[in-house]
């Protein structure tokens, strides 16, 4: 296998991220295939003994084993890091599975975590339940609140954890306060991505430790695959994210790694066209709701500073109107949009978060991170906007507003 563009990465770094999306982490086999090969495969064999002695010893490259190392995955991976501004990535079988190995591969019984209180489901339950179960205290903050992180610190804290802009109230958390206070107190950031991706917003550019994917999510971009990644510097996917995941394998299945590689070809287009769609959409309905949610408007508290860190403003947005009845009502009326929970789909889907990904959260978690039974989350696909804001408008009057 040959990487064409250089195994120092000295000729990659420099391309723009268009070129970095279709090219970066290409390697070639003896067939010179234009598209990256898929191996399925869970082994390796060697031509002699001492080869795979010299590679399990760690002083010859090569593959040995499909939980170690697999080269459809390590393509992706390089794809991904490229595209980051990583040194490094290592993926994971779903978002959650990269969520979980990031906290746990550096935690341990005694440490402590602060986190945004407005998450993904799932990452509020690793917050509230997981981390508790081994001794790890953790803190859950209004992410939005600048002087809110300071108060949290205390002398265990390891790690800040957050999204922005968050699942499904779309606060956005200021990168650049949050990471330089994070440096400053020698704490970890990990940055869920998911709902920008590099191709709207880099957290390592201002200052972020490692981030985290659902590339479940923009990254495949057509609904296909779960997946996940983690992007960290070399010394911390050696020395902290690798020795957890060879060891516990929450690894991406080549299969999946090869749609998600070749998702990241179209990432940037996607990425561009459907943050133009949601805006379009989220401006023309924005009248008729209680309240829009988009940091692309200028309606969203915090417009001003997600348009100084993120390049777009995502596909996705929510909004509120007058309780779970309406929202499910404005569900049912539609005839173009799908229900769906899924998110970063060319397609578009709505659902309703409360009961939906966050009906796993008590009634009080819900009400604090601002999850209201009115609130509907929209993710905004690539179809033409103009027939997405008719259907939206068949289905708000079918409701009654
Ligand atoms: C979907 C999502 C996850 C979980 O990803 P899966 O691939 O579904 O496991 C985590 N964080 C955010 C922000 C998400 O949107």
């Amino acid at each position: 296998m040959k990487n064409t563009t250089g195994t120092d990465r000295s000729v990659t770094r420099n391309w723009r991220p268009a070129t970095k999306a279709v090219r970066a982490g290409t390697w070639r086999s003896e067939h010179g295939e234009t598209s990256e090969a898929l191996f399925l495969t869970s082994g390796y064999s060697y031509d002699d003994a001492a080869t795979v002695a010299a590679r399990f010893a760690g002083e010859a490259e090569g593959m040995t084993y499909s939980r170690l190392q697999n080269p459809t995955v390590a393509m992706a991976e390089e794809r991904i890091a490229m595209l980051e501004g990583a040194d490094g990535c290592r993926m994971q079988a779903s978002g959650m599975a990269a969520m979980t190995t990031a906290l746990l591969c550096q935690l341990e019984a005694g440490d402590h975590v602060v986190a945004a209180r407005a998450a993904f489901g799932s990452c509020r339950w690793l917050v509230d339940n997981l981390l508790p179960k081994f001794g790890i205290a953790t803190t859950v903050i209004d992410a939005r609140d600048n002087d809110a992180w300071e108060r949290a610190i205390r002398p265990e804290t390891r790690v800040f954890f957050f999204e922005t802009p968050a699942n499904p109230t779309m606060d956005v958390a200021d990168l650049t306060h949050i990471c330089a206070l994070a440096k400053a107190h020698g704490i970890t950031t990990v940055v869920d991505n998911a709902f920008a991706t590099s191709a709207l917003q880099r957290p390592m550019e201002f200052g972020a430790d490692v981030v985290a994917y659902s590339a479940t999510k923009l990254m495949d971009g057509q609904g296909r695959v779960l997946a996940g990644a983690v992007c960290g510097s070399e010394e911390w996917i050696a020395e902290t994210l690798l020795p957890f995941q060879r060891n516990t394998g929450p690894n991406c299945s080549p299969f999946n790694a090869w749609l998600v590689l070749k998702g990241l070809e179209t990432l940037e287009l996607r990425a561009h066209r459907q943050s133009a769609n949601s805006l379009r959409v989220a401006a023309a309905i924005e009248g008729r709701v209680d309240r829009m949610l988009h940091p692309g408007l200028p309606s969203h508290p915090q417009h001003d500073l997600a348009a100084r860190q993120m390049g777009a403003f995502g596909p996705i947005f929510s909004f509120v109107v007058d309780g779970r009845e309406r929202a499910h009502a404005i569900l049912d009326a539609l005839q173009l949009v799908d229900i769906s929970n899924n998110i970063g789909d060319s397609k578009s889907l709505m659902c309703h978060p409360a009961s939906t990904t966050h009906a796993g959260l008590s009634d009080e978690a819900r009400a604090e991170m601002g999850v209201a039974e009115g609130m509907l989350r929209i993710n905004i696909g690539l179809e033409d906007p103009e027939d997405v804001i008719e259907d939206l408008d068949r289905a708000l009057a079918a409701a009654g507003l």
